[in-house]
Order: C-alpha cells, then sequence, then structure tokens
C-alpha cells in the first residue's frame, strides 16, 4: 500500500536525531547524545564527526551551500550562504565542511541592528550552532542550501539578536524548576524544558492586486482604503468551508512544512474574510522558535506559487480583525511530567499548585514586560482595540481554579469541581464529557487545561522575545521559592504557606470576565495593574531598575544588552512609521491626487458640456458632486502638505524615545488626517478613476 503523504514527506529535509544514528559512528553518536543532554560543552572530535555526517547527507541531497542561520534584531532571520567548495591542490574540487564551521560562523555584522553594542568599526559578530534544534535544507531557486540554526553574538559575547536570551532563559528555568522538584523529592528530574505551541494567522490576497497597492508591498498594511460594503458581520468566514485557491496554498505549505519536520496540524479560515489560520503541534521553545520563523518564511514563498500574497501584518485592513499569534506555554520535565497539568484533582496537587503560583506571581510583578514583549508597530492597532486582548495584562484561570484558589485564599482547599456530562437535548448525538472549565476568549493570559496561552502577540513577532520573557519572570519567581523553600524546616506546612501568601498577595492579577468590556478597564484601574496603551509607552520598562536585576539575576540578558534592545525598539518603531508616513505621501501625491483631479476634470467637462447642449438641464447632481470632490480634494492637499511637514521634522527630533514618541504622537495622527479625505472620496468617485484595488477587491476576490 502506497504511504500517506504525511508519513512520505515528514522530517525529509530536516538532519534529524534517526538520520543522525544512521550515519555517526555508535560511540560518536552515544556521546554527541549525552552532550546534549548533559548541556556540556561540545567536544572537537565529536564536532567534526558530526559536521562530516551531516555534510554528506546534504551533498547526497543535491546541497552546494551551507549557511549559518540566525535570528538578528529585525525579527526576521538572516543567513549568509557559503558553498562547500574548497581549493584543491590538483585541478578537482574538494567539498570541505569541518567541526568549526559547523559550530561557528561570522558574518559581517555591522548593519544588523545593535542598538549601539557593536560601533560599525567593530564589525565582529559570531554565530555559534544550536546543536539542540536540527539542521535542515532548503530548497529554492538557489539550489539545495544546508541551514544551520545559530545563535548570534558579538565580538564580547553581547547577545546580538533573539536566539541567544531565549536559550538562557531555558537553562535560567529549567535551573529553577530543578531546585524545586528535588525539594518534593523528585530527584530524577535533571531539566526541566518550555514547550511551546504558536497558532499563526494571516491574510492571502490576490498577488497581481496586491502589486497595485504600494501600501501593502512597503508597509504590508493598507494606509488608506474604505470599507467594502460587507465586512465580517455575518461571522460566516470564521471557520467556513475553504475556498480551493485557499486550500490548494494549505495543502502545499502542509507538505512543505512537514518536510522540514514542523507538526503542521490545524488550518482553518479566521475570522475576518480573507483571514486563516494555521497552527503546529507544540515543540521545545526554541525549535518552535526556528519552526514559527520557517512556517512564516514558507507562508510567503508558497503563497506566491499561487499567485498569493501571505499578509503576516497586525492590521492589514481597518475596520475587520487583525492577526496575532496565540503563544500556548507549559513546562515539562525531562521525565515527561507537564508542571502545568493540574490533573483530576488540582487542590492535591501541591506541585502543579506552585508551579501556578509562580506564573501568577511572575506575570502580576512583570505585567509590562511581558506587554512589551508581545509589542511591535503593528501589534499597536490591535492591543486595546477591541478584537484582540486588551492591554491590561490579566491571567484567566477559569472555574475550575478559580475555586481551588477561594478555598486556599479562605484557608485550605479540600475539593475541585469537576467536569460533567454536556446534555445536548439530543438522544442519537453520543454522550460527551465536557472540560471543568469552559474558555475564555478575551482574556491575554489565559490557562487552557495544562498550559497557559499568552494572547497578546502580533502575528509578525519572532515568539523569542515573549518566551524568553515568560520563562525569565517565572524562572525569577521559582527562584525565590527555592531560595524560601530549601531553607524550610516544614516543608509540607511551609509550601502551603508559601502558596497561599503568593496567591493573597497576587490575585489582583486574576480576571475571569469578559476583558472587553469597559467595566473591565476601570476595575483594572481600580487593582492597580497598568494599562499600557502603546509600545512606546511600554519600552522604557525593559530598562528599568526591577527589570534589569530581574534579567541579570537569570542571566538572560543584562543591563548593557538590554539598553541596545530598549534602542533597537524606539528604532523599529520610528523607522516603521516613517516608512508608513513617507509611503502615504508618495500614494496621494502620486495616485490619488491626481486620479481624483482627473475626475473632477470629467465633471466639470460633464457640467460644461450639458450646458452648451441645453441651458434648462438639472445640473445639480454634477454640481455637488464636482464640490464635494473639490472640497476632498483641498483637505487631502492640506494634509498631503503636513504629513510631509512633520515627517521632515521627525527626522530632526533625537533619536530613541523622542523621535519615537514623536512619530506616534504628531506623524500618526498626521497620517489619520491624510487617510479620512481619501477615504471618504473612495466613496463616491467613479470606480474607473480610482488608482488601486479597493477592501473589496482585496478582501473577498481570492
Ligand atoms: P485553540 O483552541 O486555542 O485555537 P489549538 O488546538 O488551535 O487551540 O492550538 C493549541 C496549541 O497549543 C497547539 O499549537 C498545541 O500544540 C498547543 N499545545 C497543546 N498542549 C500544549 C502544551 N502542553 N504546551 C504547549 N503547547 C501546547
Ligand atoms: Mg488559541
Amino acid at each position: 500500500m502506497e504511504k500517506n503523504v504525511i508519513e512520505q514527506v515528514f522530517g525529509t529535509d530536516v538532519f534529524n536525531d534517526d538520520r543522525m544514528r544512521e550515519k555517526l559512528p555508535k560511540d560518536v553518536y552515544k556521546s554527541w547524545k549525552k552532550t546534549l543532554e548533559s548541556g556540556a560543552d561540545l567536544d572537537t572530535d565529536i564536532a567534526n564527526a558530526v559536521a562530516h555526517a551531516m555534510k554528506e547527507w546534504a551533498l547526497d541531497r543535491g546541497a552546494t551551500h551551507y549557511t549559518h542561520w540566525f535570528q538578528p534584531m529585525t525579527g526576521v532571520t538572516a543567513e549568509k550562504h557559503d558553498s562547500f567548495l574548497s581549493p584543491a591542490t590538483d585541478s578537482r574540487p574538494v567539498l570541505v565542511f569541518s567541526g568549526k564551521e559547523l559550530i561557528k560562523g561570522e558574518p559581517d555584522a555591522s548593519s544588523f541592528p545593535s542598538g549601539g553594542l557593536r560601533a560599525t568599526f567593530e564589525a565582529r559578530g559570531y554565530t555559534a550552532w544550536d546543536c539542540t534544534s536540527p539542521a535542515f535544507l532548503r530548497e529554492d531557486a538557489a539550489g539545495v542550501t544546508l541551514c544551520i540554526p545559530t545563535a548570534f553574538c558579538s565580538y564580547t559575547g553581547e547577545a546580538l539578536d533573539k536566539k541567544t536570551p531565549l536559550l538562557r532563559s531555558m537553562e535560567a528555568i529549567s535551573k529553577q524548576a530543578v531546585r524545586i522538584l528535588k525539594l518534593f523529592g523528585y530527584n530524577d528530574v535533571k531539566k526541566v524544558s518550555c514547550s511551546v505551541g504558536p497558532e499563526q494567522e494571516y491574510f492571502l490576497v490576490d498577488r497581481d492586486k496586491y502589486l497595485q497597492r504600494k501600501d501593502l508591498i512597503f508597509t504590508g498594511r493598507t494606509l488608506f482604503g474604505a470599507p467594502a460594503p460587507k465586512g465580517q458581520e455575518l461571522d460566516d468566514h470564521y471557520f467556513g468551508t475553504i475556498k480551493e485557491r485557499v486550500a490548494a496554498f494549505m495543502k502545499d505549505l502542509n507538505i512543505e512544512l512537514w518536510k522540514l519536520g514542523v507538526l503542521s496540524k490545524t488550518q482553518h479560515n479566521e475570522v475576518a474574510p480573507a483571514q486563516h489560520e494555521m497552527a503546529p503541534i507544540f515543540a521545545t521553545a526554541n525549535i518552535s522558535t526556528d519552526h514559527n520563523q520557517l512556517v512564516m518564511e514558507v507562508m510567503k514563498k508558497v503563497a506566491k506559487r499561487h499567485n498569493l500574497e501571505c499578509l503576516l501584518h497586525e492590521k492589514p485592513f481597518a475596520g475587520v480583525n487583525g492577526s496575532g499569534k496565540h503563544n500556548n506555554w507549559s513546562i515539562v520535565t525531562d521525565t515527561g511530567i507537564n508542571l502545568l497539568d493540574p490533573g483530576k484533582k488540582p487542590h492535591e496537587n501541591t506541585v502543579f499548585l506552585l508551579f501556578l503560583a509562580a506564573v501568577i506571581k511572575a506575570v502580576d510583578n512583570n505585567a509590562e514586560l511581558l506587554r512589551l514583549s508581545a509589542s511591535n508597530p503593528g501589534n499597536d492597532h490591535r492591543l486595546g482595540a477591541n478584537e484582540a486582548p486588551p492591554a491590561i495584562i490579566s491571567i484567566f484561570l477559569g472555574e475550575q481554579l478559580e475555586d481551588v484558589i477561594e478555598q486556599i485564599v479562605k484557608g485550605d482547599a479540600s475539593s475541585s469541581i469537576q467536569g460533567s456530562q454536556l446534555d445536548t437535548g439530543v438522544h442519537v448525538l453520543p454522550v460527551i464529557r465536557k472540560d471543568a472549565t469552559d474558555r475564555n476568549r478575551t482574556s491575554p493570559f489565559a490557562f487552557t487545561g495544562n498550559k497557559f496561552e499568552f494572547r497578546m502577540l502580533g502575528s509578525s513577532l519572532s515568539i523569542a522575545g515573549p518566551n524568553f520573557t515568560l520563562n525569565a519572570i517565572v524562572a525569577d519567581a521559582l527562584q525565590d521559592f527555592a531560595d524560601e523553600l530549601e531553607n524550610s524546616g516544614n516543608f509540607e506546612t511551609d509550601v502551603k504557606e508559601l502558596i497561599k501568601k503568593t496567591i493573597i498577595e497576587h490575585k489582583k492579577v486574576i480576571f475571569n470576565g469578559d476583558g472587553y468590556s469597559d467595566d473591565w478597564i476601570a476595575e483594572a484601574e481600580r487593582r492597580g495593574l497598568p494599562n499600557i496603551k502603546s509600545m512606546v509607552e511600554a519600552i522604557p520598562y525593559l530598562v528599568c531598575d526591577k527589570t534589569v536585576k530581574l534579567f541579570e539575576r537569570q542571566n538572560v540578558l543584562n543591563k548593557v544588552e538590554l539598553e541596545s534592545r530598549a534602542e533597537i525598539n524606539y528604532e523599529i518603531y520610528s523607522k516603521t512609521i516613517n516608512i508608513e508616513a513617507k509611503t502615504m505621501a508618495d500614494m496621494a501625491g502620486k495616485q490619488y491626487i491626481p486620479s481624483i483631479i482627473n475626475y473632477v476634470k470629467s465633471l466639470a467637462d460633464s457640467i460644461n458640456s450639458i450646458k452648451a447642449a441645453s441651458s434648462e438641464a438639472d445640473i445639480s447632481v454634477q454640481t455637488n458632486l464636482l464640490n464635494k470632490c473639490s472640497s476632498l480634494l483641498a483637505k487631502t492637499q492640506k494634509a498631503l502638505a503636513n504629513l510631509e511637514k512633520v515627517t521632515a521634522e521627525a527626522a530632526n527630533k533625537e533619536e530613541g524615545k523622542e523621535q519615537a514618541t514623536f512619530f506616534k504622537e504628531v506623524v500618526f495622527a498626521a497620517m489619520e488626517e491624510l487617510r479620512a479625505p481619501v477615504d471618504e472620496l473612495e466613496m463616491i468617485v467613479d470606480q474607473e478613476y480610482w488608482p488601486v484595488p479597493t477592501y473589496g477587491d482585496l478582501l473577498f476576490e481570492v
């Protein structure tokens, strides 16, 4: 029988464990596994052997080049390709790939954002192999390339990327969790890791139409556009039947992802027209981060094959939902226990309750940081608006845990609410059990059975930042707990006391109601929870004293690294808005205004010819339209001039906070002012004259 396509293709482009076992001498493979498990430094001989095996495999598959694939602060991935070719003694080429080349690379790093960490004249940066994430092959027009996941650091060892702090944070949380577990007698646990499953939302639009919109090309979102007559109000797209063209894309996407070992699992239509989602099965945090970068890259690539364009921007279209990424996160031991699994009787599960208390404490103490970790310029359009979680960080626990927590606060927990049978009222339907807790879709940080779902992330964001933040803050809470409990004279009593004390202190961050309601905003304010409206306002929390101490204590980022990241964040914000402003000016000046002038002229011509033909004809429609368009045209021109003026002013502001704030407060407002009259004109101008595809064309004609 022929194999199923998943079995045929899964992992074929990955140098995974099976392949290592097959290609490496037995003893080398064993030492390699040992190194991996212990986290010890990699021996040169082993590195050489792995490099050799990797090369043989890649060459067999037709690879000509290899690359150290890394994740600089741009949020996208970077790579520089080298061929396997080496100088030969005779005229024949020799193909070489040594252990040294596998573990270390040296891209010229001067043009990556470093936030002042590296002067251009000190351009050295190193990439170091992350041997816990498997190498893979990428096939494209350049041929086949062996891609080696790496971390990227400066000459003096500072992290220049998103991966290094993530790997550091994984060690931090492991160390502290192992300490805690020892106290409970789990002496066999050597390592704890975080599992992450990111759900990815995206839009697909027709590529020919996309290419007619400079705003989509340059900024990833529409900067102009009147609403289509239909939006998402009928809820008929959500989970709806998938259109043929989109289905063909999804099929291809799955195959490409499966080849790369990405466990692509779920696909469906999302709320907005032309919006979809893909969710993989969770994996260890660093692999999941690599995979999510691949997912975004492959989505873009595969879309083009179908003459579609994949939009990963958080808010490609005003008036309909934007896109996010749900980051499902849990902590598991190397012996296979999910520490966030409450089991049937959470009230008796002290290990679970202690880890839960750590998460609650971590989130409450560091809400600002979490909020920042989910921010990018695009996500400012969503957070706090009525479609994404509010910008206020709170935790949803659900009925069952909420009840346990209440009991703990009052004294001692002695029971857990159990799931019951679902009554559908229909006899032919099978009996199903319902979960002890319903879902909550409005919470930014929701407990969902055996994991937390951090729902604030923007769709285009690298998940490295949110996860290293989460790992670091939870590690820090666990460290406090371990410090306290290791000195305890009576562990049983003290651990319960600690859980109770922590919950009482941090209970204010728990909220099980509707996160979209106005009542909640007022209530959150009463509770003293931060409500940070924008990315620019969140950035300072990256360098405040509390954050620096925490990240340094956990060895995730030091002060200099944090300061550089704050700079980069300001810079990214300013540059993004600057590009948007310039794109708007370009479109208004070269496309909208000339087209509207043409239309106005056609109205004037028509009025004149009618007048010439008859002095009695009613020309009020044409005249009204002419007047209305002319007045909106004048408004457009004025707003354009203002936008150009303030954008030029922004360039003279001091880089960093001052400039970013100016972009947010002044330039962004000027952009809105320019958009308004153009969108109004779009509703009245003859479509023959309209220079770009409309929302209707983009959202409904895939
Ligand atoms: P939703 O109902 O939230 O849309 P999905 O099934 O689409 O749920 O996505 C849930 C995501 O959570 C998947 O990526 C899944 O693999 C992941 N997930 C499930 N269990 C865990 C876990 N223990 N730790 C981390 N992620 C998990
Ligand atoms: Mg979800």
